[in-house]
């Protein structure tokens, strides 16, 4: 048997209807903040990410599904192309190429697959799902507000709550500027000099390279070691300073809970300022639902003119996994299922069927050669309100047995009244 590749999985109903009714509750809820939607590829240049992303961060470094393209063309042959690992590299190269900062300010949303070559556990997958958004513009559009800042955020809690998540919790941290942040790295260098011979080998090699990333270690023997390091957050300078306790003050203006986190730095070294995590305790060692930031910088670095911006990815998969609601609440079972009664019966059934479905009605449809028993118990299996019974004589008299099914009450209803009979339920 041939099953799906590690690390993938298949999406099935009536799951799918939880994630559904997730997508629809993010649309409703990015059009009351007037986002809109942007599609980008699946794939993109490995360049994008090794720059987007940075070389350095184990998503580069270990993670990514990576193939040199073997296209007939000239100018295809040797291109080394990546399945994305995340979807804000290509919506800022989506940014640059269309010049969108003639647009001001631009403020867009995506949901899609994103892939990266982890070890596959509960919440943790090879293809896996994000929903997630970026406010970017020229500074001059407002980009660099703490006020984006704070709704972004408090976007996500109506978010969540929308969706029925209510024991979130919002870590929240500045990681300061590339000024901030380059001493903070010296600082660091010097803290890590005398332990570091005591870290993991992912460490050893961070200390030399990037510091900073020390912070996304996840060993345990590590973590007392980093706990006695210094935090970004006490190498701040003065803007960096305002501009955080400005988004904690719109925070605590609109009443939105946070704790402040100073060891959260994020696994991207695009990151500027504003750093953020939802967790759920539900979700076990792969606690954090979503993650983002503010990437100031990121347009720069991937060629572009300078846009600053600011944006997170939902996990849509542990989104699913931390709903209370199940598939059964969000899935609307069928009004009525249409029992076609003898030969020929077929295709006034369809008719039937057609008129119905106009007024939004859900219709589902038996075959002429099923008797009755048999299409009663098709009708229980799934779920129908009622069944409506399509023969010969009912045809004729343009009135048909409507029976429903809970109660077993049978009327006739006359054809004209039928999608009002069902609408009443
Ligand atoms: P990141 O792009 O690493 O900031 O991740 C943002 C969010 O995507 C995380 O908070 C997770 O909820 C989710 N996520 C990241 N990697 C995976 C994965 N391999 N499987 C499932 N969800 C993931």
């Amino acid at each position: 048997m041939i099953k799906s590749p590690r690390g993938t999985r298949d999406l099935l109903p009536p799951d799918t209807a939880l994630w559904n009714f997730v997508e629809t509750t993010a649309r409703d809820v990015f059009r009351a903040y007037n986002f809109h939607e942007i599609r980008t590829p699946i794939f993109e240049s490995t360049e994008l990410f090794a720059r987007g992303v940075g070389e350095e961060t184990d998503i580069v470094v270990k993670e990514m599904f990576t193939w040199e393209d073997r296209g007939r063309a000239e100018s295809d042959k040797g291109q080394s192309l990546t399945l994305r690992p995340e979807n804000t590299a290509g919506v800022v190269r989506a940014y640059i190429e269309h010049k969108m900062w003639d647009r001001g300010l631009s403020k867009l949303f995506y949901i899609g697959p994103q892939f990266r070559r982890e070890r596959p556990q509960k919440g943790r997958y090879r293809q896996f799902y994000q929903i997630g958004a970026e406010v970017i513009g020229p500074a001059a559009s407002g980009s660099t507000s703490p006020a984006r800042d704070a709704e972004i955020l408090e976007l996500l809690a109506t978010l969540l709550d929308r969706v029925g998540i209510t024991n979130w919790n919002l870590e929240l941290n500045s990681v300061g500027c590339p000024a901030d942040r380059a001493r903070f790295n010296e600082a660091l260098k010097q803290a890590l000099a005398p332990v570091v011979d005591q870290m993991c080998d992912d460490c050893k090699r961070r200390a030399v390279t990037n510091p900073l990333r020390v912070f996304d270690c996840k060993v345990a023997a590590d973590q007392p070691i980093i706990e006695t390091l210094p935090t970004v957050n006490q190498f701040l300078d003065n803007e960096c300073r305002d501009h955080y306790e400005a988004v904690k003050a719109i925070l605590k203006a609109v009443r939105i809970p946070f704790v402040e986190s100073p060891r959260l730095v994020r696994g991207l070294d695009y990151y500027t300022r504003t750093a953020f995590e939802f967790t759920h305790g539900s979700l076990g060692a792969q606690n954090a639902i979503l993650g983002g930031g503010r990437y100031d910088g990121l347009s720069e670095a991937l060629g572009g003119p300078a846009a600053p911006g600011i944006g997170f990815a939902i996990g849509e998969d542990r989104l699913v996994l931390s709903l209370s609601a199940s598939a059964e609440s969000v899935t609307r079972k069928p009004d009525a299922y249409i029992a076609p009664l003898g030969s020929g019966m077929n295709r006034e059934a369809a008719i039937v069927a057609r008129e119905l479905r106009r007024h939004d009605l859900i219709i589902d449809l038996g075959d002429e050669s099923f008797r009755l028993k048999k299409s009663f118990e098709a009708a229980d299996k799934i779920g129908a309100k009622f069944m409506i019974i399509v023969g010969e004589n009912e045809v004729a008299a343009a009135a048909f047995a409507v029976k429903h099914l809970a109660s077993g009450t049978q009327e006739t209803v006359a054809r004209e009244g039928l999608a009002e009979r069902l609408l009443r339920g």
